[in-house]
């Protein structure tokens, strides 16, 4: 009974929640491996609950799915992580590719492709300084119908990626045929790649097959030395994690780009 109670009250206060402002972005920096220079910015939502503290996007953007908040939650995400793009590049910061997580939901609901444009126009941001980050479950499910969303994006400019690769169910067939062109190596590959020989055949795998696809590679969730190392050697492309930093304010990270 409790947990329903703690439950429902998470509900009721996350539908508030946009309209009191208490959403915010903190911004993580994704850096190539070859010279560390930052290439993208990924936004990630947190939460803070005047109560409770901040809560992290894990405890909640599961009850956001479920109750369809995620839609009025995610497009706020899009609006105001373009915005912030935008006006880091207005103050003069070098140029960055921004990346928003869509969720499954967010992605399949009518009119998202319109929201998007909607984002980019307001912001004024290029749609090639936008990259949506999609699961594998958010678009090989339905896969064909997906296909159409992802070519308008495409279409657009709009960059795209598959978030969290290899946790979920891939179809190679699609995988050559949509229109993605970054794969983000899930980080439960990353965690022990300087000693587990079997992540580090599957971390390597997935950088050799994105390369022959002409895809960018991007490990999650670096955290040491000797993991950016190994991932160099592989060709590796880009790399994000705490070993550069963990996410940030946007002040925060205006001051390191
Ligand atoms: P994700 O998109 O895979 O984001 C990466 C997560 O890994 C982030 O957690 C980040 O803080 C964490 N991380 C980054 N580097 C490291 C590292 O070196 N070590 C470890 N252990 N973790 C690292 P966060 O911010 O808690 O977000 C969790 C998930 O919530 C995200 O996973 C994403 O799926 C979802 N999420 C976050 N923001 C949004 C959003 O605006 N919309 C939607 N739909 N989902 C979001
Ligand atoms: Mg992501
Ligand atoms: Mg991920």
């Amino acid at each position: 009974q409790a947990q329903a109670q703690a439950r429902l009250r998470l509900e009721s206060d996350l539908r508030a929640a946009i309209d009191r402002n208490e959403l915010t972005l903190h911004y993580q920096p994704i850096r190539s491996t070859a010279d560390q220079e930052v290439l993208c910015v990924e936004a990630l939502i947190r939460w803070l609950h005047p109560e409770l503290g901040v809560i992290m996007p894990d405890r909640f953007i599961h009850v956001a799915e479920e109750t369809g908040l995620i839609n009025p939650i995610g497009d706020w995400v899009l609006c105001e992580a373009c915005r912030q793009a935008q006006a880091w590049c207005d103050a003069g910061l070098p140029p960055i590719t921004m990346a928003v997580n869509v969720a499954p939901v967010q992605f399949r609901q009518a009119g998202f492709v319109e929201v998007v444009a909607g984002a980019l126009a307001t912001s004024g941001l290029d749609a090639n300084r936008l990259e949506l980050e999609l699961t594998e479950r958010t678009v090989m499910h339905d896969a064909d119908i997906n296909l159409g969303t992802l070519s308008a994006l495409h279409r657009m400019g709009v960059d795209l990626s598959l978030d969290d690769f290899g946790t979920g169910y891939s179809s190679l067939a699609y995988l050559k045929r949509f229109p993605v062109g970054k794969l983000k190596i899930d980080r439960s590959f990353v965690a022990d790649l300087e000693t587990d020989p079997d992540d580090w055949a599957i971390a390597s795998t997935i950088v050799s097959m994105g390369r022959s696809l002409r895809m960018t590679v991007l490990a999650e969730g670096v955290e040491k030395p000797e993991q950016l190392a190994l991932l160099r050697k592989m060709g590796c492309d880009m790399a994000q994690g705490y070993h550069f930093s963990r996410p940030t304010s946007a002040e925060g990270m205006a001051d390191m780009l």
